[in-house]
């Protein structure tokens, strides 16, 4: 999380300080910032620094913008604490985590109707390797017919999260934006034609864009896709991004196709730790059957006499999140998931129905897609102040809800956003909104202009 207002890059100190807090001979009492030190200090030294410097950041549940689980039960926290030695790569050491590993991907391939499914998991690592496996698709048929495949392209809105345009870039792919614009804030379908040719490994649909959170029309792009294909030929696969949005819909929008349901959807990512509702560093990926993940990208560990695939680009791994992902399978079920999200809907739209209410303020999105809402100062509204102020008005009082700029094409747009996550109460929203409220009038009365608002850096997952 950004707290780049407070953050610099340049300290002046060269020591880290202790006094008052150990001043008793024998106990260090300074730390070298910028050099490991020489000699050892006392657990409780060591721990009471870190601990401090830690308590510097921002409160994570008071975080609105992210959308990275900041909460769970304290049973999850137990588990957590006694399986955090796990490593995911050690498949013959902890055969029951590689198992229970299976167990997850094969209960989302089943939440996303894949008919044969093929799997992995690792956080916007996902996106990459669902990126890598179009990628080799497209490679082998082009070398099957004898053709070059050295211009592979990616074709994808101009509002992807930032982890595509890192795949696009570490894996030499071109990246075509397709700009959105006011008449087509999402990818849905159309002009897509012209964006695709011969060398495009795939089309990206976004479930749940990262800015305006709405769900690009799957179904469209898919049908926009069968008309190219039945027109020029070319076979082109999709990969859902559903970073946030394939946890919601399968429990909140069960009659919205956009999974494997649509046969052209080659593969579908997910945040373990967005809505799949564990704590960060766990993500997902499941392709709908073995011709989707080309064998060539699969490395096959053998253990206890098994054959034990594995997908992934880093080796090491901490495995204790895919064990607090089944926990939650296990305690939640399909229902439980279903009125945790259908609860954080609920905060996200009474949220969004004030907003809407405030003159100040327009809507992008009110939350009944994922529990996530954006909006804009209303045109015309003041030229005193504007969101960046607003957001730090809202940092006074701890809420930490960043202002940013829509991606190309909306760009002169500033927007923010809240993302109601498991943990983010009713009561805490209304605590919230008083604030607000407190804050818009402050505002509302200036009788000149706020100086240039608050640069606070664009905020992009
Ligand atoms: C968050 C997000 C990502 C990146 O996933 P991480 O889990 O943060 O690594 C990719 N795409 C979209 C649409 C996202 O919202």
């Amino acid at each position: 999380m950004s707290r780049s207002h407070r953050t610099t890059n340049h300290e002046p100190d060269t020591a880290v300080e202790l006094n008052p807090l150990f001043s008793w001979p024998g106990e260090s009492t300074l730390f070298p910032r910028f050099t490991i030190p020489d000699g050892k200090s006392l657990p409780s030294t060591a721990y009471q620094v870190v601990h401090d410097e830690a308590m510097l950041d921002g409160n994570s549940r008071l975080n609105l913008a992210t959308f990275v689980g900041t909460w769970m039960e304290p049973e999850a926290s137990k588990l957590y604490a006694e399986t955090f030695d796990k490593n995911m790569i050690d498949k013959d050491e902890y055969p029951q985590t590689a198992l229970i590993e299976t167990r997850c991907w094969r209960m989302l391939s089943d939440l996303w109707n894949a008919p044969d499914p093929a799997k992995t998991i690792g956080a916007s690592e996902a996106c990459m390797l669902g990126g890598l496996a179009l990628k080799r698709r497209w490679q082998h048929s082009r070398r099957a017919a004898g053709l070059p495949t050295n211009k592979p392209n990616l074709v994808l809105s101009s509002a992807v999260q930032v982890c595509w345009e890192k795949f696009c870039n570490y894996w030499d792919v071109e990246a075509r934006y397709v700009p959105v614009s006011m008449e087509h804030p999402t990818l849905d379908g159309h002009d897509l034609d012209r964006y695709l040719d011969e060398n495009t490994i795939g089309v990206v649909a976004i479930m749940g864009v990262t800015y305006t959170v709405t769900y690009e029309p799957v179904d469209l792009i898919s049908a926009a896709l069968d008309d190219v294909q039945a027109r020029r030929g070319l076979d082109i696969p999709i990969h859902v991004d559903g970073a946030s949005g394939a946890m919601v819909a399968p429990f909140l929008q069960p009659g919205t196709v956009w999974d494997f349901r649509l046969p052209r959807v080659a593969s579908i990512n997910t945040s373990g730790h967005k809505y799949g509702l564990v704590y960060t560093g766990l993500g997902w990926v499941v392709w709908r059957d073995e011709q989707a993940l080309p064998d060539d990208l699969i490395f096959h560990v053998s253990y206890l006499g098994g054959d034990m695939p594995t997908f992934a680009l880093n080796f090491s791994r901490p495995g204790a999140q895919v064990l607090l992902q089944y926990y939650l399978f296990l305690r939640l079920g399909f229902a439980g998931y279903r009125s945790i999200q259908a609860a954080s809907r609920d905060v996200a739209l009474y949220l969004s129905g004030e907003f809407g209410a405030m003159e100040p303020f327009t809507l992008w999105s009110d939350g009944s897609d994922i529990p996530v809402f954006a909006w804009q100062l209303t045109d015309g509204h003041t030229g005193n102040w504007n969101l960046h102020h607003l957001s730090e008005r809202l940092r006074i009082n701890g809420w930490l809800v960043p202002a940013y700029p829509m991606p190309e094409g909306l760009g002169e747009v500033t927007v923010q956003r809240i993302v109601v996550r498991n943990g983010f109460t009713r009561d805490l929203a209304s605590s919230f909104l008083n604030d607000l409220t407190r804050e818009v009038a402050y505002l509302d009365a200036l009788t000149a202009p706020m100086p240039p608002g608050g640069q606070t850096q664009a905020f992009h997952h």
